[in-house]
This record gives structure tokens, sequence and C-alpha cells, in this order.
């Protein structure tokens, strides 16, 4: 048996004209398990997307060391030198 469902919609937070159809507010159209199957299913999505940005920020872990004194220290320093020598040098050609 389907709860009367009333303004803002616990599902997407709705709370606008035309509630009840489906036209502007598609929860309206769906039953009570078919909005649960959209809930998990963007459970699902979110829990995917915090896994690669747990991914994401466990390798920036891995490569982000803090010294003594709290600077951070990368096994990127050589490559980031280079790469800033050389965008400094591009820079001073567009200069002159
Ligand atoms: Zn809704």
């Amino acid at each position: 048996m389907n709860q009367i469902r009333q303004a803002p919609c616990m599902h997407c937070g709705y709370n606008g004209p035309g509630f009840h159809q489906p036209k502007t507010h598609p929860c309206a159209g769906k039953t009570d398990a078919e909005l649960f199957l959209d809930y998990k299913s963007q459970i699902t999505h979110l829990e995917t997307l915090l896994g690669d940005i747990k991914d994401l920020f466990g390798e920036v872990n891995d490569i982000i060391k803090f010294d003594s004194e709290g600077e951070f220290e990368t096994e990127w320093d050589e490559r980031m030198h280079k790469a800033i020598q050389a965008a400094a040098t591009e820079l001073e050609k567009d200069d002159g």
C-alpha cells in the first residue's frame, strides 16, 4: 500500500508545483519499489565515486611525503622542477 506522499519529496527534495504530476516531478509516477531501486542505484553510484576519490587520495598520499619540518617532499620534485624551469624559459622567450 502506497503511503500518501507529501512535499517536499523525500527522494529528490522536489517541493514545487505539480508535485503529484510525473511530467513536472518524475518521482510522482514511480512506485515506492521503483524509487527504492533508484535510490539504491544512486547510492551504488556514489559509492563508486567515493571509491575513485579514495583511490585518488591514496595515490596522492603515496607520492606526497612530509619532512620533519612539515614541508612536503614529493617524488615529483625533479620532474616538477624541470617543468617549472621549462615553463619559465618559455615565458622569458615570450617576453623577449
Ligand atoms: Zn521526487
